[in-house]
């Protein structure tokens, strides 16, 4: 009986030694304790963060500086709407073509924003440089004679296609009686015509 007794104990204790948990166990505890000691030393020889880049004083900031050329009144501004990379004065965050409010949002082009995309299309066009506008296809540029106003076609104003040409809306029309050509044509060198008699010479 006693020699069980002390076998049994002796198992027990190989159990014990032996328990791959209980090593684990033991084995992480070691590693955070160590893992807490580099941090902790870290801690304390870990440089001061250097100082944060001062801001400019707000006061210095204008209304509009860094928006498109002419958007906002140039005055000092504290505070304010913060929009295209700029800071303005609440009143003077408005639609860049009409005054209108921007508080719904706003389309945004070149360094100003507008309240809807027809004052975008404006103002694009009243601050064209002529060097821009050289640029832009006339209407009826490249017909035959006839055809189009021979006005700029500005870009996402709608308009037709025909005969290699661009034409404004309602400007493409029979080269002689400017009749309607929605219904089809005859071409006769690049002019376009609504009848087989307009044609004719
Ligand atoms: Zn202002
Ligand atoms: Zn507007
Ligand atoms: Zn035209
Ligand atoms: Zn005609």
């Amino acid at each position: 009986m006693e020699g069980t007794i002390e076998r049994l104990h002796q198992e027990m204790d190989n159990k014990e030694r032996g328990s791959g948990d209980r090593w684990l166990h033991n084995e992480l505890d070691t590693l955070l304790k160590v893992h807490h000691e580099i941090v902790t030393i870290h801690d304390a020889t870990a440089p001061d963060a250097p100082p944060a880049p001062s801001r400019p004083p707000a006061a210095e900031q204008c209304c509009g500086d860094g928006a498109g050329e002419g958007f906002g009144c140039g005055k000092p501004v504290n505070g304010g709407t913060s929009a295209l990379g700029a800071v303005f004065h609440k009143e003077c965050f408005v639609c860049a073509q009409c005054g209108g409010d921007l508080s719904g949002g706003f389309y945004e082009d070149n360094g100003y924003a507008f309240d809807d995309a027809d004052c975008m299309r404006k103002h694009k066009q009243e601050h064209m440089s002529e060097e821009e506008k050289a640029k832009l296809p006339r209407c009826g540029g490249g017909a035959g004679p006839g055809m189009g106003c021979g006005e700029i076609c500005f870009p996402g104003t709608g308009g037709t296609n025909a005969l290699g040409a661009q034409f404004h809306s309602g400007c493409f029309s029979c080269a002689k009686c400017k009749g309607d050509l929605s219904g089809g044509f005859c071409e006769e060198g690049g002019s376009a015509y609504c009848s087989p008699e307009c044609m004719r010479p």
